[in-house]
């Protein structure tokens, strides 16, 4: 007897074209088969996992969060940074560098990778510092990182203010075939913003980032990816001008990818009408006009995929001044209920939302998952698109808890969890 399989479920898997009634059976960290309903019912699994009004889909794949280790453990370890992943059914998440020390060199890209095998739920993809200790002076030790396993290079949270150094990552970059992940911002329209720039920002009485400080960048970006044919992916695309911009350029086959979080795709600059720290994140909520444009750009295929930019911070560094707390929010436990909201609204299709989960990010990266076909790993989470729970501080895996969406009702949630043939998360029976 070896192996689980999970019956009477709807699996959908986007890479096989399949939206239908299947039962799985995965064995040795692998797929072994997807059959009709009852044609596994011979087999001797180790274990059976009904799914009867379930989704069994491919497990989530991140491709930005923030896990904070090494140098900033009181805000999250990737040890609970990846326990909150596999809660909200996520089997792999790709980190960013600006920890520290700074992922800028293979030690420290060793170092997450030992503690993500220590923790041993989601698998972890580090992503490499694009320059030096994100000063944006030289270039870090990219060569060297990849061979330790970086999956991408990005100077997260800061952005590459320096055009030739830009170009020269997206040169050097293309040697390995791995994306430089963009953080859009102009340093001199950025500077002491700390909201959205438009009424709102007048009526609060704050600095506002108005939406020239992103698109800038991307417009920047575009013309450097088509002087070097290097890749390049946009980070929390957040204003209609940008989505505008990478759909023209892959209009014109430019090699650009970009990514939405689930509360830019949610929320607004309202949020932030209590001056709730909770509500300040980088590139900030802007307009209901905005939003409305990322769904659009997701519904066409401009925006490839969600990605959460999960970043916990400390409660003392939100509970403050709104102009002094800390941008970001946690986002993988509350990424696929918000999701499912925009399959709810009609935006994107079962099959269509996982793929911006679990596909697309996948192939973006490089890595293994995003489909449930024989024989490939068995990352696989089981969705009740029904199960309705509240956000509570105490119900947040995550060491942080700073997220505005406390006191919401969710719909939907992971209720099995499986990385490499192994339940790692299973949630309340439903
Ligand atoms: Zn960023």
């Amino acid at each position: 007897m070896s192996g689980i399989v999970i019956e009477g479920g709807r699996l959908i898997d986007p890479a096989a074209g399949i939206d239908d009634a299947r039962d799985l059976w995965i064995d040795a960290g692998v797929v072994r088969a997807v059959e009709a309903p009852g044609a596994l019912r011979g087999v001797e699994a180790e274990r059976r996992i009904a799914a009867a009004g379930a989704w069994v889909a491919p497990g989530f794949v991140d491709l930005h969060c923030h896990l904070r280790e090494p140098g900033y453990e009181y805000k999250e370890t990737v040890a609970t940074g990846v326990a909150s992943a596999v809660a909200g059914g996520f089997t792999g998440v790709a980190c960013m560098a600006n920890t520290n020390p700074v992922n800028d060199s293979s030690a420290v890209t060793r170092f997450i990778l030992e503690r993500a095998a220590q923790a041993n739920l989601a698998r972890v993809y580090p992503i490499g510092a694009l320059s030096h200790g994100l000063k944006g002076e030289r270039l870090a030790e990219i060569g060297e990182m990849r061979a330790a396993g970086i999956v991408a290079v990005s100077d997260d949270g800061k952005p590459v203010a320096d055009a030739s150094l830009m170009r020269r990552a997206l040169e050097y970059c293309r040697m390995f075939d791995i994306p430089v992940i963009d953080h859009a911002e102009d340093p001199g329209l950025f500077a002491g913003g700390c909201m959205h720039e438009g009424r709102t920002s007048l009526r609060l009485g704050l600095k506002g980032i108005p939406s020239a400080c992103e698109e800038i960048m991307v417009a920047r970006d575009i013309r450097l990816v088509e002087l070097t044919g290097g890749r390049l992916h946009v980070a929390h695309v957040s204003t209609r001008g940008s989505v505008d911009l990478v759909r023209d350029a892959k209009r014109r086959g430019v090699r650009v990818t970009a990514e939405a979080t689930p509360h830019h795709l949610t929320l607004t600059d309202e949020a932030v009408a209590q001056y709730d720290g909770n509500a300040k994140m980088n590139p900030p909520l802007r307009l209901d006009d905005d939003r409305e444009a990322l769904c659009a750009g997701l519904a066409d295929g401009t925006i490839d995929a969600i990605a959460t930019d999960h970043a916990p911070h400390h409660r003392d560094e939100k509970a403050i001044e709104f102009e002094h707390a800390a941008f970001g929010i946690v986002g993988f436990e509350t990424a696929l209920p918000l999701s499912l909201r925009l399959v709810e609204r009609r935006v994107l299709s079962a099959i269509e939302c996982i793929r911006r989960l679990s596909t697309r990010p996948a192939e973006i990266l490089g890595v293994d998952g995003g489909t449930l076909q024989v024989g490939r790993t068995a990352d696989v989470v089981v969705i009740d698109p029904h199960a309705e729970w509240g956000v509570e501080i105490a119900g947040l895996r995550s060491k942080s808890k700073n997220s505005p969406f406390l006191g919401w009702t969710m719909k939907g949630r992971a209720v099995a969890t499986i990385v490499g043939g192994r339940v790692v998360h299973e949630g309340v029976a439903r």
